[in-house]
């Protein structure tokens, strides 16, 4: 039996024209090709008559490795520089090594030494495109001479690179040809004829500029690439020193989400903008450096925003294309500073701050903002609209750009770190000792952190030792805890407190999918809206005094957002933050920390250098069959070497192709300490009947569509199976998870555990979903069982790789109302526990299961290792990840 997932995969795109009079839902394109965006010409920008190939992308040799002699040689740099980092003196040792042992062949190392090594690479034609920088000084008028503070005569350098050849290289870039959209398209499901949004070229925001481009007849045939910015401070820490960097980088909107979140190349640093200390009395200076910078920084991709330039793209076409300035991601403080608003003002509508969420404002526009201008003093604007008046924001200078409408939604910034964090489980503490006073409220807190410290292992939970407390939070902190917070505070907090967060936990996981459709949109307005009913217990009770929240008010917009730009997790700055670590981090750490930030521009390029030229030699066919290849399955053997598999992570990416099957396959080592017969093994898991019960499994196997119930057959008519058997200590799942971190094909590979000893510890037997009724959606399709054991074995020349499983009974017919999650119980056969043993086909993957405290307190000498044995309910918890999300509501 295999498990099919529940995605409809058929849908009906249409693509944008440029003829202004199509019917959006109609298919009709324009009849004359030359009309139609995103046409190939030729260099010179002339139409090609429609099925002309593409000229060859490069009429390079394929044993041409310049700027390296061989294969072996770009290899080395490749591994020393990119993957291994290796700091120079150490690389001069290993090549003084390699030396001594080619002596006696007469031969050399790649490389005579690090700067031989660093020659080679910045040689590399491709892929890097240059530092420049220019500096920024205050140039309004000054106070007479002793008074003029520093900052006036301060200069501020900002590095950038030319952000129109950067894109030009994300174009020509043939890894992405697959994953690209060279139009705006409206997509919509076959069955409900419902509108879909997924990647970015998907929203109403691309398609509308694709409508106004080309009311000019000198863009038509044109491709429009949207410019997608995101800048976001970070700090590198060392001992007692911080140093700050803020980094602006670039990606277009035609590469589909998936490849910009997994593929960190689709998303570039262009720039370090610079950040003058924060003193009150320059506040709108800084404001007006980053504005000015960013200008300055964008203006080559100035003039072909308006006229079609043409540029080569990844599939080895000509096109025209037209730049536009697209979503920028941003977190709250960075959103002040790009649209020019007072804090605590909305930076997309006119809410009035302290009242953000009382009705549904007007959003901002730039024509209202300078309609204001005309009219209003700056006092006016600042007080009645949050207005910064003195700024002028650097789209100014870009056509079709308009700020407001340019703010990204970002959910790491404003939901997870933000409502979550920030708001929701601040208030839970403030709640509890406004209730009970601070000694019963300290006592209770530490109860929810033992209840969240006894949380059961699962692929990608952190462990929460001492619980909620710790000092550093980070985005992946919030969102773990966000997976087991509900059943920790149940029985401590009112039921409305607790439904609450069941909305804004749906909410979250809903605006994360990978796709969504217009009923997802319902979905998530619900959610919002039980939200908003819900917290406002908070308010009556006096915990806190006011829900004018900029970042809680935000997700108001997500389902405007949606619909202009496509899925959200496509932009969040999650994809910023990952990028810290390869581009300002890591490169960070190589420095010599002496003026660091000129060697971090270096390192950058040259990382830039090779990743190209490894995109160029694998196009050519010159990458097959590597040494590389080898380490893509390294995976494998780790898991033979290792002595219960137990040293592999609980779940990984997958970069494999995308399969609607998930498949489950057990691990390969045979666990030779672990039993190897049935009668050893009936022992080994106390299971006396274990015979009988692999009999009645191999009838079923045998007579499939024997209607029965084994109950009633007569035990003697199993067959009988009592010889070796091979046990392992893991088994690995395969599925399809998009919207959880993925490979491009959207696959997940994680490892269910069966083990008397787990990490040399305790045992770890996890809990599976099985694929009990395929043809019913959610819960109501799947059993909930824990794997006792793997194993396999022959019976007639047949190769049985199955499973041990104790069932659980799913209580109730609907989830639990307040927490939205499934309650299931072990299940017993009489008086002994309900056992069977199924075919590995039959499990889907793990499923975390979460203890049901209640109101009583936690006894201490429950933990994470044993809380499955101790409690009698548990909830099915679909919070764990994105998939658990879809499969079990
Ligand atoms: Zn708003």
């Amino acid at each position: 039996m295999q498990s099919a997932l529940q995605i409809s995969w058929w849908t009906n795109k249409t693509p944008h024209c440029d003829a202004s009079n199509f019917e959006s839902h109609g298919y009709e394109c324009a009849s004359d090709a030359n009309e139609a965006p995103a046409q190939p010409c030729d260099a010179s920008g002339n139409f090609l008559p429609l099925g002309t190939p593409p000229c060859s992308l490069t009429e390079q040799s394929p044993d041409d490795w310049s700027p390296f002699r061989n294969r072996t040689e770009f290899e080395t740099a490749e591994f020393l520089y990119s993957r291994a980092q290796m700091s120079a003196p150490n690389i001069n040792t290993l090549l003084d090594l390699w030396a001594a042992s080619l002596l006696k062949h007469d031969d050399q190392p790649p490389f005579a030494d690090h700067k031989d090594l660093h020659k080679t690479i910045d040689n590399i034609p491709i892929g890097g495109v240059n530092w420049q920088s220019f500096k920024i000084q205050y140039s309004g008028e000054k106070p007479a001479a002793p008074d003029v503070p520093p900052w006036m005569n301060q200069q501020f350098d900002v590095w950038y690179r030319d952000p129109r050849e950067v894109t030009r290289n994300i174009l020509a870039n043939p890894d992405y040809v697959n994953e690209f959209d060279y139009r705006p398209f409206r997509e919509y499901s076959l069955d409900k004829d419902e509108c879909r949004y997924q990647d970015f070229m998907s929203g109403d925001w691309a398609w509308q500029q694709a409508d106004i481009i080309a009311t000019d007849p000198d863009n038509l045939g044109a491709t429009f690439v949207p410019i997608i910015l995101g800048s976001d401070k970070t700090t590198v820490s060392v001992g007692t020193g911080n140093n700050e960097y803020y980094p602006l980088y670039l990606s277009i909107g035609n590469i589909c989400n998936n490849v910009r979140r997994a593929h960190r190349n689709a998303l570039c640093l262009v720039g370090f903008l610079a950040i003058p200390k924060k003193t009150e009395e320059f506040r709108n200076f800084r404001r007006q450096i980053f504005h000015s910078s960013l200008a300055k920084i964008l203006e080559t991709l100035k003039d072909p925003m308006s006229k079609p330039e043409i540029a080569r793209f990844g599939d080895g076409h000509y096109r025209r294309v037209v730049y536009g300035l697209g979503p920028y991601i941003a977190d709250y403080e960075e959103q002040v500073l790009l649209t020019s608003i007072v804090r605590n003002w909305c930076p997309r509508c006119l809410a009035p701050r302290g009242k953000l969420d009382d009705d549904d404002a007007l959003c901002r526009c730039e024509a209202h903002r300078e309609a204001l201008f005309e009219e209003d003093t700056f006092g006016v604007l600042r007080r009645d609209f949050g207005i910064v008046g003195d700024i002028v924001p650097f789209t100014n200078d870009f056509p079709r750009a308009d700020i407001h409408q340019l703010i990204a939604p970002d959910i790491l910034h404003q939901i997870v770190k933000g409502c979550f964090k920030d708001h929701l489980v601040a208030w839970v503490e403030k709640y509890l000792h406004r209730i009970h006073g601070k000694r019963e409220a300290e006592r209770r807190m530490d109860d929810i952190d033992q209840r969240l410290a006894a949380a059961i292992p699962f692929t990608g939970l952190r462990r929460f030792p001492q619980g909620h407390g710790f000092k550093q939070w980070t985005g992946d902190d919030s969102k773990a805890l966000m997976k087991i917070y509900l059943p920790a505070i149940e029985g401590h907090v009112p039921t409305d407190v607790v439904r609450m967060f069941r909305a804004f936990l749906e909410f979250c996981y809903l605006v994360r999918r990978n796709v969504i459709t217009e009923d997802t949109i319902s979905q998530i307005e619900d959610a919002l809206c039980r939200f908003h009913h819900y917290r406002a217990i908070f308010l009556q009770l006096g915990v806190i005094p006011t829900f004018s929240l900029p970042r809680q008010h935000s997700m108001k917009h997500y389902p405007d957002l949606i619909r202009l730009f496509g899925a959200p997790n496509g932009l969040c700055s999650s994809m910023t933050e990952n990028k810290h670590i390869k581009a300002v981090k890591q490169p960070w750490h190589r420095s010599n920390r002496y003026n660091a930030l000129g060697q971090m521009l270096v390192t950058n390029q040259r990382l830039d250098k090779i990743a190209a030229l490894r995109v160029d030699f694998t196009k050519c066919g010159m990458l097959n069959g590597t040494c590389l290849s080898d380490a893509l399955h390294a995976e494998d053997t780790i898991e033979s070497n290792a002595d219960d598999g137990d040293r592999l992570n609980d779940g990984e990416i997958d970069d494999g192709p995308t399969e609607i099957e998930a498949h489950v396959q057990l691990a390969r080592t045979c666990q030779r300490k672990r039993a190897r017969t049935v009668a050893a093994l009936a022992i080994e898991l106390s299971i006396p009947h274990l015979q009988e019960l692999i009999g009645s499994f191999l009838f079923e196997q045998l007579h499939p569509r024997d209607p029965r119930d084994h109950a009633t057959i007569p035990a003697d008519s199993f067959p009988v199976y009592d010889g070796k058997v091979s046990v392992v200590n893991s088994a690995s799942s395969r599925f399809y998870a998009p919207s959880d971190l993925s490979g491009i094909g959207g696959m997940r590979r994680e490892h269910i555990r069966s083990c008397p000893k787990w990490r040399n510890a305790h045992a770890r037997y996890d809990c599976v979903f099985i694929n009990a009724r395929p043809e019913l959606e959610g819960m109501r399709g799947l059993e909930v069982a824990r794997a006792l054991c793997f194993f396999s074995f022959k019976y007639k020349w047949v190769l049985y790789e199955c499973a041990v499983v104790r069932w659980f009974n799913i209580i109730g017919d609907a989830p639990d109302e307040d927490t939205g999650m499934w309650v299931v119980q072990p299940s017993f056969d009489g008086h002994s526990p309900d056992i069977s043993v199924i075919h590995i086909d039959a499990i889907y993957r793990t499923a975390h299961l979460l203890p049901i405290y209640g109101v009583d307190f936690i006894p201490r000498a429950i933990n994470f290792s044993n809380s499955l044995d101790k409690f009698r309910t548990f909830y099915v918890n679909k919070f764990a990840d994105h998939h658990a999300f879809e499969i079990a509501f």
